[in-house]
């Protein structure tokens, strides 16, 4: 063990048990996503949704008054585990690399001997899928494995994003088959985040369905509390838990979260439980930062903190008795800029003031306006002035001068991807340059609320729903291209092929580098019989994403059909070798063997179709075709029959 651990805890000695300090602490690292601080029982909720957050509340030191950074979870995440300020660790967008020679907690505690495990709930921090290169630092084991739907019908848990529990079953199962210690786990569930749809019971036994998903996370959280209990770890394990940001859920005009700085989004829930129960029940007043949370950590463990590091040691708060300063939170947000072309904004809160730098300034004294209602720049002038120098100040001398080269642009497909979880990735409406030029996102909310409804929609199917809203947005900002693809999608959904095929190619105009649109595309132009002309965008498709099965089979379908049969074989077998079982391809392979005369050949193809679809008529009719051509007329008999029977109206 390196020495560093030998001599863990300085600081806790102080107030810890003797026995206390002689074993290393676990820790495990929770980040519960999108959750409002007034959610929490133990902040003062009396609905009931956080029992077993209370009861860790309770047992450890409470922040009362904790701000994030970001109101976007890589973006908050990273200032989380490098304790640095956006600005300067410079994730200020989806897709942004957390920086390699930037310190961050996970790195440093593995190199001081922890075992490091990470159990993630949204396809939005999965490196894998190319969403967040870099978090996966210093974690010997990291638990993603989130993929993009394909399919607006696909289930969002198998594929984007999982629920509470099977993050934390996976948690469990880690600790169960890696029993050594200390390790050091983050726990990250999404469940809080849009769409709200908690499982039951939580759907019925809360009116209001963001709650239930709170509830739900709670409880999900209470199994792992308590196996940590019942394998005897709950006593010497830190216990730390915060939310990345909150919900607006209408405050302000804004549905949901990313656009806005106010408390609905910016205030977060932060709770430390330490070994043995100290400081419990211990309450800080005081306003605290996220950005504080890392250098708290290592300064509980007596590990060295990094030169980088740019929030401090909450521990003297903890510790303390007297109520000492508020300390200053900044915090910023890129994404309407990126999004939307919009000025991004940034907040100040410093003494009693909230500060927003935006085209309108604004200006609230929170000691006297929780709601942010009264904006005091008109009769508060130099207040104003005066926060506007300090906020500029601040952020310039905790930026970092940013190296445009190491800023890597997401994917078209990963764009495609945070488009289901109800995000717009940077888009043409993203004009180079200053980000706090463009319109003042307070007169533009509105817009930034319908979209978010209209890709909602989409994903769940209700396409009706859907287009209106996406042309509602286009109306006012054309450029928004995730508006433009959805709005296509939708069209072709409900077979208004004519303004799909149009609304998909200037979708594609914007993004040549979509395969997404050019599928959609492909598939609008296929139904309308354009078979010629949806070739180059399947084809387009097949080179760009290999490995998707349905979109090869489309490509096999149109060369099927405009006589290029030998070309169509090989793509079918390519797409039975990626999905044996794929219905389609395995019942045009066995049909085209059949009409080539190659029935022997055929009729394992249209065997596993039958398999595959056992109600569907077709491949019985064709499998009889097959048997026929090979003479076995009773097994052709039998399927022919079979197939009458499937196509047959039922008897009721
Ligand atoms: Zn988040």
């Amino acid at each position: 063990m390196p020495r560093s651990l030998l001599f863990l805890c300085v600081l806790l000695l102080a107030i810890c048990l003797p026995s206390a300090a002689a074993e290393v602490p676990n820790i495990v690292f929770i980040t519960l996503d999108t959750t409002r601080a007034d959610r929490m029982g133990f902040l003062g909720n009396t609905q009931g949704l956080t029992p077993n957050l209370d009861l860790i509340a309770r047992q450890g030191v409470v922040f009362e008054r904790a701000y994030s950074q970001a109101p976007l979870t890589p973006v908050s995440h990273a200032t989380i585990f490098t304790g640095t300020y956006p600005q300067f660790h410079t994730v200020t967008d989806f897709g942004h690399p957390l920086p390699s020679l930037l310190p961050d907690v996970p790195e440093i505690l593995q190199k001081a001997g922890y075992h490091t495990a990470a159990f993630i709930g949204s396809l939005i921090l999965d490196p894998h899928a190319g969403m967040a290169p870099g978090f996966d630092r210093g974690f010997g084991f990291f638990d993603a494995g989130f993929r993009p739907k394909t399919d607006p019908d696909e289930d969002r848990y198998s594929t984007v994003e999982r629920r509470g529990g099977d993050v934390v079953s996976h948690a469990i199962n880690w600790l169960g088959k890696n029993p050594k210690t200390p390790f050091f786990m983050w726990v990250h569930l999404y469940d809080p985040h849009a769409p709200y749809d908690p499982p039951a019971p939580y759907d019925k036994r809360f009116k209001d369905h963001y709650d239930g998903e709170i509830a739900y996370a709670d409880a999900s959280l209470g199994k792992l509390f308590t196996y940590l209990r019942e394998r005897g770890l709950y006593e010497n394990t830190i216990i730390v838990m915060m939310s990345d940001h909150g919900e607006s859920l209408g405050a302000h005009g804004e549905s949901m979260h990313g656009i806005f700085l106010y408390d609905e989004t910016i205030r977060v829930p932060l709770i430390m439980k330490l070994p043995n129960e100290l400081l419990a029940k211990k309450r800080v007043t005081t306003r605290v930062r996220l950005v504080d949370v890392a250098p708290t950590i290592l300064s509980m463990l007596s590990l060295p903190l990094p030169p980088t590091f740019q929030g401090e040691s909450l521990v003297p708060l903890m510790k303390g008795a007297q109520k000492a300063d508020d300390l200053p939170a900044y915090a910023e947000t890129d994404y309407p800029h990126r999004a939307f072309g919009w000025s991004a904004l940034r907040t100040l809160r410093s003494g009693k003031y909230l500060y927003v730098r935006a085209p309108k300034r604004e200006l609230y004294d929170q000691s006297l306006d929780k709601d942010a209602a009264h904006n005091l720049v008109s009769t508060s002038p130099a207040v104003a002035s005066t926060l506007a120098t300090q906020i500029d100040d601040f952020h310039d001398k905790t930026a970092i001068v940013r190296d445009k080269s190491s800023e890597s642009q997401l994917s078209a497909e990963q764009a495609e991807n945070l488009s289901a979880l109800g995000y717009v990735a940077s888009t043409g409406a993203a004009q180079p340059g200053d980000v706090l030029q463009g319109a003042d996102p307070k007169d533009k909310i509105g817009i930034s609320n319908v979209l978010q409804q209209g890709m909602i929609a989409v994903e769940d199917g209700r396409y009706g729903e859907a287009i209106p809203l996406l042309q509602q947005v286009l109306a006012d900002s054309p450029l928004v291209t995730a508006a433009q693809m959805q709005l296509g999608i939708a069209l072709a959904k409900t077979k208004r092929y004519p303004e799909a095929i149009v609304a998909l190619k200037k979708s594609v105009e914007q993004l040549p580098d979509s395969a997404q649109s050019q599928y959609e595309l492909g598939l609008a132009l296929f139904e309308t019989g354009s078979w010629k002309e949806s070739v180059p965008y399947f084809e387009f498709v097949a080179k760009k994403r290999p490995k998707w099965a349905d979109a090869k089979y489309s490509l096999a379908s149109v060369y099927a059909r405009t006589q290029r049969v030998p070309e169509a074989v090989d793509l079918l077998q390519e797409v039975i070798q990626l999905s044996p079982k794929h219905f389609r391809a395995n019942l045009l392979l066995g049909r085209i063997l059949t009409l080539q005369h190659h029935p022997s050949d055929a009729v394992p193809y249209l065997r596993q179709a039958v398999d595959s679809a056992p109600d569907n008529f077709e491949p019985h009719a064709f499998l009889a075709d097959a048997l026929d051509q090979l003479g076995d007329t009773q097994g052709a008999t039998a399927e022919r029959s079979r197939a009458q029977s499937l196509k047959a109206p039922s008897p009721n």
